[in-house]
């Protein structure tokens, strides 16, 4: 019997692990540097955690979830998405009972039960931020420039920031109606989906990929013409902040995003050279969930970026370097064979990563192995050499050789660059 994984999840190998890793490692050490500190979040939650946050009429509670009924006969779900468990988290501790703003990031895999294709999964990673307690468009700046930061420190280009707002409670029916006007006439052309977010949640028409869906609602009215004072007042602000930070933005007033929770500020980061799923990453601020969640009206900004679509980025760049051994250390007979182990272990503890010879191969095969591995020596040891206490080397880049004592061969690889 053979296995596969399962259809549109999949393994995450080396050397693609290794690009993984930096990532997240700069992910990190960004986030600490403005303050946010990390939350491990279950992957499974209560399914309603995810239908009551992230809307009933939206793609994922309709299509996408992974839902299924435990031993106990309640009704779980896989996380998709992580905005959804963070506020339910921050609710369950009473975390703004903390300084506000109070600011976290998490990072782990997502479930959506997805059409698999190019930048689409159903197992598929995330990095996210969530920040609490603060309604001001400084917040709303911050997170922006963080992610536009973190991107760039990733060593990803020509990445593009849309953002729109999409209101408030306030000036949300206004809007509502004025698009019911404008789609009322159309609505027989749009595909099925459409005509039924027509009464259910017009707005997700605005979302909706279908080609022919998008045509259709040109010209339809934009959000941001029908903002009430505040909001508008908060976009204006939010704007003029990150001009001044010079972070560069496009304006769409078609981004409504995919979830229901989203009030004022929404962002997109795109990528042109994604194809047809071409966002990176996007977020927006969703000041009643917290209160919908049993907690006191307490404002909040997040975003999500994919793993998968970044490294897919970075792989294209081809800028990186695929890590390898500094050393690979070919012996021959037992007592060498010991000695470069016991060698091994001094280079490991001197911060080098090296390959020792497990026995038996011939020498031949030993330098081919060390050739394939991509080490950047071989160093050799014989009984002819052990006897007089030396290695011979070889730089497998250059082919340069020569000896060097076993006492100091360890800092000798070290000092090499
Ligand atoms: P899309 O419009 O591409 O479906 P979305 O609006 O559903 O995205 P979000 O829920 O906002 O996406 O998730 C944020 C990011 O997570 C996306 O920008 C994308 O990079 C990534 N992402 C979302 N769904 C998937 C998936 N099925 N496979 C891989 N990455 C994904
Ligand atoms: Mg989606």
């Amino acid at each position: 019997m053979k296995y596969s994984a399962l259809k549109g999840i999949q393994d995450i190998l080396p050397p693609d692990s290794h690009l993984w890793q930096r990532i997240e490692s700069t992910a990190r050490s960004l986030f600490q540097r403005y303050g946010f500190l990390e939350i491990r979040l279950p992957l499974i939650e209560s399914t309603e955690v995810f239908t009551r946050s992230i809307g009933e009429a939206t793609d994922i509670v309709e299509k996408e979830m992974y839902t299924f009924t435990d031993k106990g006969n309640r009704s779980v779900t896989l996380r998709p998405e992580g905005t959804a468990g963070a506020v339910r988290c921050y609710v369950e501790h009473s975390l703004y009972n903390l300084p506000s703003p109070q600011k976290f990031f998490y990072s782990g895999p997502m479930f959506r039960y997805e059409r698999p294709q190019k930048g689409r999964f159903r197992q598929f990673y995330q990095i996210g931020a969530e920040a609490f307690g603060v309604a001001q468009p400084s917040l709303d700046a911050e997170v922006i420039t963080l992610l536009r930061n973190l991107l760039g420190e990733i060593g990803l280009r020509e990445l593009n920031v849309e953002i729109n707002s999409i209101g408030c409670d306030a000036c949300r029916p206004d809007y509502r109606n004025a698009l019911l006007a404008f789609f009322r006439d159309r609505l027989p052309d749009f595909c099925p989906d459409c005509q039924r977010r027509y009464t259910t949640n017009p707005l997700r028409i605005l979302d909706c990929k279908v080609p022919r869906c998008i045509e259709l609602r040109q010209g339809a009215p934009a959000v941001t013409d029908h903002l009430c004072g505040e909001c508008r007042e908060h976009f204006d602000e939010l704007l003029a902040r990150l001009q001044a930070l010079h972070v560069r933005y496009t304006l769409n007033p078609n981004l409504v995003r995919g979830l229901d929770y989203y009030t004022r500020t929404t962002f997109e980061v795109t990528s042109e050279h994604l194809g047809a799923q071409k966002a990176v990453a996007a977020g927006g601020r969703y000041d009643k969930l917290v209160k919908e969640f049993g907690g006191p009206p307490i404002p909040a900004i997040g975003f999500a970026m994919g793993m998968e679509r970044i490294v897919t980025l970075l792989k294209e760049a081809a800028t990186e370097e695929t890590p390898a051994p500094k050393a690979f250390i070919a012996t021959l007979g037992r007592e060498a064979e010991r000695e470069g182990f016991r060698l091994a272990e001094e280079m490991r503890a001197g911060g080098l990563w090296v390959e020792p010879n497990y026995g038996g191969a011939s020498l031949k095969s030993q330098l081919r192995k060390a050739d394939k591995i991509g080490a950047a020596f071989a160093l050799i040891i014989g009984e002819d050499e052990l006897k007089a206490g030396k290695a011979q080397w070889k730089n497998l880049k250059t082919g340069e050789q020569g000896d060097v004592s076993l006492e100091a061969v360890s800092i000798w690889l070290i000092a090499c660059s």
